[in-house]
């Protein structure tokens, strides 16, 4: 049985054991003022550091969820207005959060095929906003569109913050080159939902200082003084961040993961282009992802192809919003063994011949 759900998706089968431990180990009441506690923090932290290539002076804080990460940069980092580049629903989705507590924040939407243009920028956007791997619609911006953004935002002052949910811990990504990343576990991690990673340059430490917004629990200032103990400002899921660091453990570097990805990908991306019926709902490989992948075909293919894919133990993921009859989705997640895709590639086969 296989999952290839985009989120809650397939969990490391080590989870079970982790779990066992977790509670042999008493982690389940450890308090969270504690030794014992602050040195897990510690500890999780160094290895997101050193497994996902994050710069040492950037810092890491534990949120409940992505969602939760979109409501503090509004509230924390924002002064009069985001600006949002998107072309999908979490996207659309963190424009609407912002926008509710900024009126002013607004946004520009680009194509499935687009990398968008830096130019588009307003020069008085406090944050500019993208969505690295856009989940709904299967796309993903490469380092060369987030570089030329970040060096556009650089020019303005701009603090540049990525949604890298699906993305982060399955592809390298150039964290030196914006000031905000932020994801949550039930993606690329193979964990259970309940924690959301948000990372910041010391350039967004900053500018959270200098604005100085602490009116919520998780106002980031709040946060960050916190943190320097390797606290959190309330009773955090300690379970996951045992979880977290567990995964983390038991991995490695994040440069192979992202290299075994791009291979598997490859080949799903080629297996599609060669299908007659079945073709990647994008076209444009710029602008494809690589952790997700839509595929589209008639909508009664659809159909068939999940029943028989669900009769063979393989979930796969349902079309997002305009797409929903029409495409399926496919998580190309670390968790996923490369045994799962030959199977779902037979399936794959065997629907179109039929
Ligand atoms: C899943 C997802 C989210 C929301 O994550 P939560 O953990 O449910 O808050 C946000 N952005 C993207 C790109 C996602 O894929």
């Amino acid at each position: 049985m296989y999952t290839f759900n985009p989120g809650p998706s397939q969990v490391y089968p080590a989870i079970r054991q982790y779990l066992t431990a977790a509670f042999d180990e008493g982690w389940l009441s450890a308090p969270h003022r504690g030794e014992r506690f602050t040195a897990l923090v510690r500890q999780t932290v160094a290895e997101l550091k050193t497994k996902l290539n994050i710069p040492q002076d950037y810092f890491v804080f534990f949120t409940s969820s992505a969602t939760e990460c979109w409501e503090i940069l509004a509230q924390s980092l924002t002064k009069q207005r985001s600006f949002h580049l998107y072309n999908g629903s979490f996207g659309e989705k963190w424009l609407d959060y912002a926008q509710a507590i900024h009126p002013a924040s607004s946004g520009h939407q680009f194509g499935l095929e687009e990398v968008p243009d830096a130019s588009l920028i307003p020069a008085d956007a406090d944050l500019v906003c993208i969505t690295q791997n856009e989940t709904s619609t299967a796309t993903q911006l490469r380092d060369g569109a987030v570089l030329n953004l970040f060096n556009r935002c650089q020019q303005t002052g701009a603090l540049l913050c990525v949604d890298v949910t699906s993305s982060l811990a399955g592809i390298h990504l150039k964290h030196i080159k914006a000031d905000v990343w932020y994801g949550s576990v039930q993606k690329c991690f193979g964990m259970p939902a309940g924690l959301g990673l948000l990372i910041c340059s010391p350039r967004a430490i900053a500018r959270a200082r200098e604005i100085g917004e602490k009116g919520h629990y998780n106002s980031l200032v709040s946060m960050y003084e916190k943190m320097l103990n390797h606290q959190t400002t309330h009773t955090p899921n300690v379970l996951a961040i045992y979880l977290l660091c567990r995964v983390l453990l038991d991995r490695g570097p994040i440069k192979a993961i992202d290299q075994h990805l791009r291979e598997r990908v490859q080949r799903l991306y080629q297996f599609l282009e060669e299908h007659p019926q079945f073709q990647p709902l994008v076209q444009n490989p710029e602008t494809r992802s690589t952790t997700v992948v839509a595929v589209q075909a008639a909508p009664a293919l659809i159909e068939e192809t999940k029943k028989r894919a669900a009769a063979a133990g393989l979930t796969l993921g349902s079309g997002y919003g305009h797409w929903a009859k029409s495409t399926f989705r496919i998580a190309n997640f670390p968790a996923l063994p490369d045994v799962a895709f030959d199977q779902l590639l037979q399936v794959l086969s065997a629907v179109s011949a039929a």
